[in-house]
């Protein structure tokens, strides 16, 4: 750490121990504006505690405690569904905290902390010819991602990111520093792998890695005039696809061509023939308009951009799981766009090792469905999109919390089937039973009776 990343000129709180003064921008502080925002929200934060120790984050969770107010809590950043900045609050910043450890080559043990980027994560490993599936934006913050779910570019290969997750470090509502695994808390271990904010703070996880010496990546632009039929062909062609292949497809309204898409597909594997036989189904769901593909390095698909957060790309999304792309589906989503309800519409491909997981094994516990879906509109749009989306619970089948913005509580309960959300609530009464972490999709909110968990 340089002397400057310690130094801040800001005023001192007589309130604040001198420990966290040295982690701490105010907003008289020139790196204020760097740090207020995310990337989705503008925040006016009274106070960003920059930990760069497990014990700072537990001095800087005690000082949030005992102050009072808003408290959030920040990894890379790039959350869609909560916020990790807020106005007139504390923000717990764990950017600082980024390293990136090879472990154990042979045995492939990562050590990653909360702040790394998965662009920094996915570049440290790509030498030892490793890598960690993550989403498909290197910006996106570690801490974030591994506490929820991690739908990535090689998830139907080597499953969510949660999967890879062997132990944790958390720092819990009471200042506790505890390792979580299968054979430590195992109630914490559990539920840091899907409703990690809910229970603590996640400093750092250790990680099995895949062996991953290349990948094949492909982007094709469609013609998606007619995107009803484009959404069913692409769901009949992942559907039918070896789970080397993972593909992500993003539909863009109102352009004046009407509806456009653009496909990003994984094939794990360096065998170009392969990945080009594997490929080919997809160049025949819609006109083709444009196609690459190249035989690469998986970071070289997830790299950072590290742009700086202004808050401007907050979108208003709704997000649902479904089992597949049947014709009614497909019509559903594909309106979704024509009736300008959305302005974008995005499907990751679930399913292949995603789903080899037993369901109550983690705190995500989807592990039968094909998509996730997710739907954008600016926020003055925000009304068309829920009223349509009505349509759209018809065909779901539960919901991935990081991509949703609906605060309704009523949300949790499709996020977490009623076994994980009843055990959720018990390890959440254990742990925060003052409910300190309840910025963040709270299950404590949803009115149930806490019945035991079944363990
Ligand atoms: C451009 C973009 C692309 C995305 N693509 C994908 C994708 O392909 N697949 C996918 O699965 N998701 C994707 N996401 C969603 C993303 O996974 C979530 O928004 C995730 O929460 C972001 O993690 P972060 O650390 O950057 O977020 P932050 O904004 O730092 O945190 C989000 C929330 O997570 C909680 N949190 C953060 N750090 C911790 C921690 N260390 N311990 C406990 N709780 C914590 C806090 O409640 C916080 O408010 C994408 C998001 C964006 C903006």
């Amino acid at each position: 750490m340089s002397d400057s990343a310690r130094t801040s000129t800001a005023p001192r709180d007589h309130a604040l121990p001198d420990r966290l003064h040295e982690l701490a921008t105010t907003p008289g502080d020139p790196n204020y504006q760097r740090l207020r925002h995310t990337y989705c929200y503008t925040g006016s934060p009274a106070l960003v505690l920059s930990a760069e120790s497990d014990d700072d984050v537990v001095a800087a969770l005690a000082h949030a405690r005992e102050r009072g107010g808003p408290m959030s809590v920040r990894s890379g950043g790039h959350g869609i569904s909560s916020r990790s900045t807020n106005d007139g609050g504390v923000v717990l910043d764990l950017s600082r905290m980024h390293a990136v450890e090879v472990l154990d080559r042979g045995e492939r043990l990562v050590r990653v902390q909360a702040g790394a980027t998965w662009g920094e994560v996915a570049a440290q490993l790509a030498p030892h010819g490793l890598a960690i599936s993550s989403g498909d934006s290197g910006d996106v913050g570690v801490g974030g991602l591994a506490t929820t779910g991690g739908i990535g570019l090689l998830g139907r290969r080597f499953g969510l990111t949660i999967d890879h997750v062997v132990g944790a470090t958390v720092v819990t509502a009471d200042g506790r520093v505890l390792h979580v695994d299968a054979e430590h808390h195992l109630d914490l271990f559990w539920a840091v792998r899907g409703a990690g904010a809910n229970v603590g703070i996640v400093t750092e996880f250790t990680m099995r890695a895949a062996e991953v010496p290349g990948v094949v990546h492909a982007t094709l632009a469609y013609d998606a005039r007619d995107a009803a039929s484009l959404l069913e062909r692409w769901g009949a062609a992942m559907a039918a696809a070896p789970r080397e292949v993972t593909g992500f497809l993003y539909l863009f309204g109102g352009g004046r061509g009407g509806t456009s898409a653009m496909a990003s597909i994984v094939v794990a594997t360096t065998e170009a023939e392969t990945a080009q036989r594997l490929l080919q189904p997809f160049t025949e769901v819609a006109p083709v308009q444009g196609a690459r593909a190249a035989t690469t390095s998986y970071d070289a698909v997830v790299q950072a951009s590290g742009a700086p957060h202004t808050g401007a790309a907050g979108g208003a999304t709704r997000s649902a799981l479904v089992d597949g792309l049947d014709r009614e589906t497909a019509e559903v989503l594909a309106g979704l766009l024509e009736r300008g309800a959305a302005d974008s519409v995005q499907l990751r491909a679930l399913g292949g090792a995603v789903n080899d997981v037993p369901a109550d094994a983690t705190a995500f516990a989807h592990r039968h469905q094909a998509f996730s879906v997710l739907a954008v509109v600016s926020p003055a749009r925000k009304a068309a999109l829920w009223a349509a989306w009505e349509d759209v619970l018809e065909h779901a089948d539960g919901l991935y919390l990081s991509f949703e913005t609906d605060d309704d509580p009523r949300r949790l309960t499709e996020a977490f089937p009623p076994p994980t959300l009843a055990r959720l609530r018990a390890v959440k009464a254990e742990w925060d039973p003052d409910d300190v972490f309840s910025h963040n999709f709270d299950v404590s909110r949803v009115a149930e009776p806490v019945t035991p968990p079944g363990r």
